[in-house]
């Protein structure tokens, strides 16, 4: 339940998740109402762990870009006056006593080790908490339809929702920066706001969006605000507002509407993973399907780094392996060679793909898995991507692949 506004004259504790930002933020709008805030942020369970094939559930890339977001929001949060207590654990946050007497707000996750860091915060503070579920550009307050009752497949949920439908309001609009740089992959508001404000008013490039998408070089086929939105350092409803904006102001076309439609995506996946929960990481997905397929070692990490001999698949892990970055068209191809042509379970794609990718994402990663893999709600039964095909028809000048292969 969204109750934030409700809440006066408290001693506040904000626990930071996937809302790091002060802008179009639901406590940080509202500070007037409070009688003091504090903040914390803790590290997730995984943080320091390795999956059990030897890798870092949580790159050094990640870890980066990470700490750059809560050094920029313990900044902000320092010239407001907020104190923020960043805790590598839960038993240092019990330790610490700082939610003692105090009103405990936050944003709901739905990944299980979410739930499962929720369940524990919650054991440890027993007394009034406040959440809210603004992590999707939607209103979920306002759904044209039961959680429960959701389309289960994309277009009739985005045709439910509608172009301009049942969406968040923005609570205060972020300024975005006067002169902007092209791209600046550093974790943090002030660097999401200036990507926004490239990719919009600086160059033009949302006005080609549906043409670039699938591309697969340099920074600017696509928005690139993956990684941000990943943790809130931007909110899907101040994307939307300035996607709208632009097409007031400047031009309204099929690809403005484009990357709309892509931020519909992510709620919907969002939304299913609300539902359907532990079901997302689960071998069967959520359909909880027989599916065959094997663990073997060495072709996994001939997979995962780039030497399988499919030079698109290989061309497009290295660039993950070196950046924390792969396109859109990559994910799908990886993805897909990962399950259909070396038959490994799905399972170990994902996890690598979330110690890697900067953007990561529980709802997005894994449902995109699991659509592949034909376990999640496709309307077809799995999606297979010809990489060969692929290649010749976004990489026909082997621009891309030449850049990571050579
Ligand atoms: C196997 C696989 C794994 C993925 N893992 C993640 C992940 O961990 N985190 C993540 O944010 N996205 C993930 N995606 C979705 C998608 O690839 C990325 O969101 C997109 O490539 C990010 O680039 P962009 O910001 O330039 O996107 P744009 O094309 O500019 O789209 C704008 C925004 O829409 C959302 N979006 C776009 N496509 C999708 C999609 N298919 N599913 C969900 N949301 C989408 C993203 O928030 C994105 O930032 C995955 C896709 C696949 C196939």
């Amino acid at each position: 339940m969204n109750a934030v506004d409700e809440i006066k004259n408290r001693n506040l504790i904000h626990w930071f998740r996937k809302d790091q930002r002060v802008s179009d933020h639901e406590i940080l709008s509202r500070l007037a109402q409070f009688d003091s805030v504090t903040a914390f942020y803790i590290h997730e369970e995984k943080y320091d762990a390795q999956h059990p094939l030897g890798f870092d559930w949580v790159s050094k890339k990640r870890k980066t870009f990470l700490k750059e977001s809560l050094l920029e929001l313990a900044a902000k949060l320092d010239l407001l006056g907020i104190g923020f207590h960043i805790f590598k654990n839960i038993n240092e946050l019990e330790a610490s006593r700082i939610l003692q007497e105090k009103t405990l707000t936050y944003q709901r996750c739905y990944g299980t080790e979410e739930r499962k860091q929720e369940n524990n915060v919650l054991e440890i503070h027993a007394e009034e908490v406040y959440t809210f579920n603004h992590f999707t550009l939607v209103d979920q307050e306002n759904l044209p339809f039961e959680l429960h009752q959701m389309p289960k497949t994309f277009t009739p949920f985005k045709n439910k929702v509608g172009k301009y439908g049942s969406y968040s309001q923005t609570i205060a609009l972020p300024k975005l920066p006067k002169n902007s740089i092209s791209f600046e992959l550093k974790g943090g508001e002030n660097p999401a706001l200036n990507r926004l404000k490239y990719y919009l008013n600086d160059s033009n490039l949302i006005a080609t969006y549906k043409e670039t998408r699938n591309g697969m070089v340099g920074s600017d086929y696509s928005s690139r605000l993956s990684p941000w939105l990943a943790l809130g350092n931007v909110s899907a409803r101040t994307v939307f507002d300035y996607i709208v904006q632009y097409e007031n102001e400047v031009i309204s076309n099929e690809s403005t509407y484009w990357l709309i439609f892509e931020l519909l995506w992510r709620d919907f996946f969002q939304l299913q993973l609300q539902i359907h929960r532990d079901r997302f990481f689960k071998k069967g997905g959520i359909q909880q399907k027989e599916i065959k397929s094997s663990q073997n070692e060495q072709i996994f990490w001939q997979w995962a780094n780039g030497e399988t001999g499919d030079d698109l698949v290989d061309a497009n892990m290295r660039e993950l392996n070196a950046t924390g970055w792969m396109s859109n068209r990559g994910r799908q191809n990886v993805a897909s060679y990962l399950i259909h042509d070396l038959g490994i379970d799905w399972r170990w794609g994902a996890a690598y793909l979330e110690s890697q990718l900067i953007d990561y994402d529980p709802a997005g990663n894994y449902g995109n898995w699991m659509y592949i893999a034909g376990i999640g709600h496709d309307p077809r039964p799995f999606r297979k991507f010809n990489t060969q095909g692929q290649a010749e028809r976004y990489d026909a000048d082997r621009c891309y692949r030449d850049l990571w292969l050579k």
